[in-house]
């Protein structure tokens, strides 16, 4: 296995279970689909990618809060069904080895730098990215729409 000095952060499972509320009492801004395509809706909360034939919500999220220039409020998809949060925080997810952007901000949520990396490749980028000492925390993001994916963070940081 490749150990890592990051952790990797899925999305908190309150705000997936508040997206599935909202979606069942039809709020105008959650939509929830049946997959129908391979590799086409990655749920943040287990961090895998939906099944064909499988339910997801789709809806806002506020990747970068409001109030800063790099302020961020994004689609992203997570199972209409509860699913098992991405537990394997020491690994990096076998299921977004390519097609990602890591982006790294400071502790004011200013993007302060950008890499794509593929493959084999993540790891070291998202550690090169976390050698910075400006760096406060690294988003990986979907290359070609852009969307928010997880979030990764030094190891020793907010246990
Ligand atoms: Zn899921």
């Amino acid at each position: 296995m490749n150990r890592v000095n990051f952790r990797v952060v899925p999305l908190a499972t309150d705000v997936a279970q508040a997206a599935r509320r909202a979606a069942a009492a039809g709020a105008a801004d959650h939509v929830v689909s049946t997959v129908d395509s391979p590799e086409s809706a990655p749920c943040r909360h287990c961090l895998r990618w939906a099944e064909p034939g499988e339910r997801v919500v789709l809806f806002p999220f506020a990747s970068i809060p409001a109030g800063h220039p790099y302020s961020e409020i994004g689609p992203i998809f997570v199972h209409e069904e509860e699913c098992e949060r991405y537990s394997a925080t020491g690994v990096y997810p076998e299921a977004f080895r390519n097609g990602r952007v890591f982006r790294a901000y400071n502790s004011r949520y200013d993007m302060i730098d950008a890499e794509v990396a593929n493959g084999s490749e993540p790891e070291a980028v998202i550690e090169k990215l976390l050698r910075n000492p400006e760096t406060a925390f690294v988003d990986a993001r979907s290359v070609t729409r852009g969307c928010f994916t997880f979030r990764l963070e030094r190891k020793n940081e907010n246990p």
